[in-house]
């Protein structure tokens, strides 16, 4: 795949892209793990500086970077606006809770004579260079979700973006340089994938984050198996949203709408099934088909747009190809389900009803704005097919009733649990999922800490 901006609006190429040589790639490398050896031992407040001046940066080029993002995957503006709103946000927000989250950790002074020891510590030191290997969807927050926690750890960042992304990636060197933070410190490698696996046998590189599909993560995670370095994956999702009669069935289908098409209908942690009870199948199905139906696909530039293109042509043949398959099977189609005339890979909002397991799109996820609806008997055959998929990221439940939400919460096999909302990551909650969608956790606590040497302090 060519390192190129490419319009998918109108599948115009913008700008292409030379990737690093050899030569270039080793300066690079070379460069974060001289700046690692003096970072690491920054202060806290000085990280907490710079990281804040970002954000202040990223303020004022709002409206700029957010053009640069829809010209490149084709998100609606507005939205391409407020995830930079929300990169500086929790860049803020890591800037100014990093060093409590890192703070030593004292064990039970029990345990501590009972090892002999008159002090024990528990130290986070950071761990030197981390590629971080990320998808062009969300292509500012999945890498800021990463670099503003790995930054304030005193860690440094490598990134290698999604091919279609590249001035996205070229804006959040420039970045943190014009914040301040010294040179090495946040380094992009334009770079292909099949560079990937040579950067990351180098011993400079300690540790990988990568946020995309499935065959990325085997490929990532097999090398720095073998490489015996720390990996965290996030990878696809089709969450479940289920509907139980106590829901409050217009905002359930008002919610269902922007959950399913938020970002073109191409985020990890949209949700994708919609699993009802018969009871109210139809009340929500008919309120849900109007709502998708009802959405304005366009030019993601137009400030009127809902729904804008694909990202790329292979993404919508491959979103057809689900298409296509479940109607052969017997699928219904309720709204779209045809692309439309003309340049730029647009597709249209879709429902399919009457899947069943057999079809690709039951296993498969659909990265696109493709819903597909289920009825569900009880609330036992609704977890039944909320948990038959390979993927475990998160979860949608709509239910006024304290025992069905408990029920929900305990046998739901996802990463999160989303009752009477839709799913939203936020700098303080944890992100990551089970199953195929990966493993290890971003934001939070959590996040900053995959990436420290645990160090124990013993002293006798
Ligand atoms: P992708 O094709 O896997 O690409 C993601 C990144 O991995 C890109 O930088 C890509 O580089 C690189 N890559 C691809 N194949 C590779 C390989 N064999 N070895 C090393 N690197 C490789 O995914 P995408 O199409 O950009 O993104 C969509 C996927 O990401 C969906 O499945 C979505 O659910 C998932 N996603 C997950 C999360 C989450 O948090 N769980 C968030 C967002 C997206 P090139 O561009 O150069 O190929």
């Amino acid at each position: 795949m060519p390192i190129a901006t490419v319009n998918p609006a109108t599948g115009e190429t913008v700008e292409t892209f030379e990737a690093m040589d050899e030569d270039e790639l080793e300066r690079r490398l070379e460069l974060a793990e001289a700046t690692f050896r003096t970072y690491r031992t920054s202060a806290f407040a000085e990280r907490a500086r710079l990281l804040h001046r970002a954000a202040d940066l990223l303020d004022a080029d709002q409206d700029s970077i957010a053009r640069t993002m829809t010209t490149e995957m084709g998100k609606p503006l507005a939205q391409a606006r407020a995830e930079a709103g929300k990169c500086a946000k929790a860049m803020r927000w890591y800037a100014d809770h990093a060093e409590e989250l890192l703070a030593d950790e004292e064990p039970a002074e029990q345990d501590v004579k009972d090892s002999g020891a008159s002090r024990v510590r528990v130290r986070y030191r950071p761990i030197g260079p981390v590629l971080a290997v990320m998808p062009w969807n969300f292509p500012l927050w999945q890498v800021v979700r990463f670099a503003a926690p790995a930054l304030m750890a005193g860690n440094v960042g490598l990134l290698k973006h999604a091919s279609n992304v590249p001035q996205t990636a070229l804006y959040l060197e420039d970045l943190f340089h014009r914040a301040g933070f010294p040179q090495g410190c946040f380094q992009t490698l334009l770079i292909g994938s099949g560079a990937v696996d040579e950067v990351l046998r180098d011993e400079r590189v300690r540790a990988a984050t990568l946020t995309g599909s499935e065959p990325a993560g085997r490929a990532v995670a097999a090398t720095a198996g073998e490489m015996i370095k720390k990996t965290v994956l996030e990878l696809g999702g089709s969450d479940p949203y289920v509907v139980m009669p106590s829901a409050d069935i217009d905002r359930a289908a008002r919610t269902a709408v922007t959950a399913r098409v938020q970002n073109n209908g191409q985020s990890c942690i949209a949700a994708k099934r919609f699993i009802v009870h018969t009871d109210v199948y139809d009340a929500f199905a008919e309120r849900f088909v109007a709502g998708m139906a009802a959405l304005r696909t366009g030019d993601p530039m137009d400030e009127g747009t809902d729904v804008g293109p694909l990202a790329s042509e292979q993404g919508r043949a491959d979103l057809e190809e689900l298409v296509d398959d479940a109607q052969r099977s017997g699928a219904q189609v309720l709204c779209g389900g045809q692309r439309p005339e003309g340049p730029g890979w647009f597709y249209p909002p879709t429902v399919l009803a009457g899947i069943h397991r057999d079809m690709r799109i039951h296993r498969e996820e659909a990265f696109g704005p493709v819903a597909t609806l289920y009825r569900a008997g009880d609330l036992d055959e609704a977890v039944l097919i909320a948990n038959d998929s390979p993927f475990g990221l998160s979860s949608n439940v709509w239910t006024r009733d304290e025992a069905e939400m408990d029920r929900f919460v305990q046998d739901l096999e996802a990463g999160g649990v989303f009752v009477n909302g839709m799913t939203a990551s936020h700098p303080a909650f944890p992100f990551g999922g089970v199953k195929r969608s990966g493993y290890g956790r971003e934001l939070s606590g959590h996040g900053i800490r995959e990436f420290c040497n645990i160090t124990t302090v013993w002293q006798g």
